[in-house]
């Protein structure tokens, strides 16, 4: 989702992230309430594949199609297996 500069009237500079679709050119000022209209800037293509663009995906994804999970991570059929043959190894606590 891309990330648009708006100003308002007293010149207060805000960014918000809105869908393309949205063709809304205006907004209203977090600061002083008035009608801000979007400006015109150069996209930030530096930032696509960085791990800040990643995150920011992977959140916003997360947020629309949160992944379901039938148990709890790290549990079932696909945990390791055991990597030491040492006996006393078991008795150790176990998290
Ligand atoms: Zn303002």
């Amino acid at each position: 989702m891309p990330l648009y500069e708006f100003r308002c009237e007293n010149s207060h500079l805000h960014e918000l992230m809105m869908p393309l679709a949205a063709a809304d050119r205006s907004a209203v000022c977090p600061e002083c309430g008035s009608a801000a209209s979007r400006l015109i800037s150069s996209p930030a293509l530096g930032h696509l594949g960085s791990p800040r663009a990643r995150l920011i995906d992977r959140a916003e994804s997360s947020a629309q199609a949160p992944t379901v999970v039938d148990q709890v991570p790290g549990t079932g059929p696909s945990r390791p297996a055991h990597t030491t043959h040492d006996p006393r190894h078991v008795r150790l606590p176990r998290p």
